[in-house]
């Protein structure tokens, strides 16, 4: 009974063991996704589009209408020209239109072609492609540019990485000297920006997006896509069974396997799938489409090509990866509904919005009349017992061109105008015109009438407008 039972001293300190972390740093360099190159119809339709774009966003300031630039987004002194059309703060009606009809243009793509936006003509998937196109000319292929990467630092890979980089900042800094062309005149900027004269604010705007054109197309990349967009987190709402989204169809690609061409398939145990990965290496956010719907798929239909390529080679059926919709995956006899409420709704309010818009554009009159009334008096009373009311009439020429505007009055008789009755009011400006009226009390029934003042462009009555104001008289 006497026996010690051997006692071992042992630390206090615990060991703890970290999981391995198998989502790899995205932010991390080492962890960059080397794209592989694919050509087939998605990428020859997204690169076409992708030029079309960015032809029509480097060409667009430099076009004139009615002698100065069609569409300058004026921040300063608060004016858009949108070719013919120049929109003014009153006009935030329309702008607002414009913006309502751009969210529920998406929503009907992405209802019904889930991401095709992000994949074929957001700007951050358009400029990333560009970008890999200059890396793949001083670089070369994926495994190239990985092996490039790996390798120390010696004098081919200087002049490489150098030379990516230079046309990687000259196409940013070309990017953002057209995109601020958009708020400053183009024409003027240009030659300004060359020769160090460009304004302060213009300067520090040009080279912010540089740097972010830069940043987001050459390093950030689908970093962007994944984890700052907001639109990837909120377009699964608009998905239903029967929206089209780039799909693996698993029921006749497993089981995934390799195997010789000569060989079936179905002999060995095998679906159509050769698990080849040539999927993965050409997706531009470094997905597995195989492993099911994710939202870091932005539609591109890389994979499709990819695929498509592979089918070819084995001479297997193409649409192993697809756009199909979920209906159509889980069960082939059913057919996708087109017509399904949530995208009838949408297009009803994309209808009515855009009438909404060309109504209000169409009845949209050259000029805004606002009257403001002498606050401090409401009538004066003059040496010679008559009265006198003071207003100032807030002529806003919305046009682009110099506009003479005609004062009228309408509603009072027997009155005495004083100040002018006629003015001129430049392209896209507002003139303040002071306007008092004399009259006689004893011909006024009532100590308040109401009367309009109408403004009128010169030699067009049909361009007026008329706006109430009242006449006060003593008691
Ligand atoms: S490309 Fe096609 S065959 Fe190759 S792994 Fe992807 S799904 Fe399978
Ligand atoms: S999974 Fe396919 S469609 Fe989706 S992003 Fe990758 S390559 Fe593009």
């Amino acid at each position: 009974m006497d026996k010690q039972i051997k006692v071992k001293n042992i630390t206090s300190e615990v060991k703890v063991q970290k999981p391995v972390d198998l989502q790899p740093d995205r932010f991390n360099p080492r962890n960059r996704i080397y794209v592989r190159a694919v050509s087939g119809l998605h990428q020859l339709l997204r690169r076409r589009i992708g030029f079309v774009g960015m032809l029509a966003f480097m060409l667009l300031p430099w076009i004139n209408y009615h002698g100065q630039q069609a569409v300058l987004f004026d921040l300063i002194d608060q004016k858009f020209n949108i070719f013919g059309l120049t929109l003014l703060p009153q006009d935030l009606t329309i702008l607002a239109f414009i913006f309502m009809i751009a969210a529920f243009a998406l929503f009907v793509v992405t209802t019904f072609y889930g991401r095709v936006w992000c994949g074929y003509t957001c700007p951050q998937t358009v400029w990333t492609f560009i970008f890999i196109w200059f890396e793949e000319k001083f670089e070369g292929s994926a495994n190239q540019r990985k092996k490039l990467d790996e390798r120390p630092m010696d004098e081919d890979k200087f002049l490489r990485k150098s030379a990516k980089h230079g046309s990687w900042v000259l196409f940013s800094l070309y990017t953002s000297l057209t995109f601020v062309g958009y708020f400053t005149p183009i024409r003027d900027l240009l030659p300004d920006f060359l020769t160090f004269s460009a304004s302060s604010y213009a300067t520090i705007s040009i080279l912010v997006f540089t740097a972010c054109t830069y940043g987001n197309a050459g390093w950030m990349r689908e970093i962007m896509c994944l984890h700052m967009c907001p639109y990837s987190r909120f377009q699964s709402a608009m998905f239903d069974k029967d929206t089209f989204t780039v799909s693996y169809d698993a029921a006749r690609g497993e089981n995934r396997g390799p195997r010789g061409r000569k060989q079936d398939p179905k002999e060995i145990g095998l679906g159509d799938c050769i698990d080849c990965n040539l999927c993965v290496q050409v997706c531009p956010t470094g997905i597995d489409i195989r492993n099911g719907l994710q939202y870091e798929c932005i539609n591109c239909g890389a994979c499709i090509d990819a695929c498509d390529g592979v089918m070819d080679k084995m001479g297997y059926e193409r649409g192993l990866i697809a756009y199909t919709t979920e209906r159509n995956l889980e069960a082939h006899s059913e057919k996708t509904n087109p017509f399904r409420a949530k995208l009838i709704g949408y297009v009803i309010i994309l209808v009515v919005l855009s009438s909404a818009l060309v109504a209000n554009v169409a009845m949209r009159k050259p000029m805004e009349l606002d009257i403001i009334r002498d606050r401090n008096q409401l009538y004066r009373q003059t040496f010679e017992g008559l009265v006198e009311n003071t207003y100032t009439l807030k002529i806003i020429n919305k046009a682009q061109i110099e506009q003479t505007f005609e004062v009228i009055v309408v509603g009072l008789q027997d009155f005495e105008l004083i100040g002018k009755t006629e003015v001129s009011v430049e392209a896209a400006a507002a003139h303040d015109l002071p306007i008092s009226i004399v009259m006689d009390p004893f011909l006024l029934k009532k100590p308040v009438t109401e009367f309009e003042f109408v403004v009128q462009v010169k030699g067009s009555p049909d361009l007026s407008l008329a706006q109430k104001t009242n006449f006060f008289r003593s008691k």
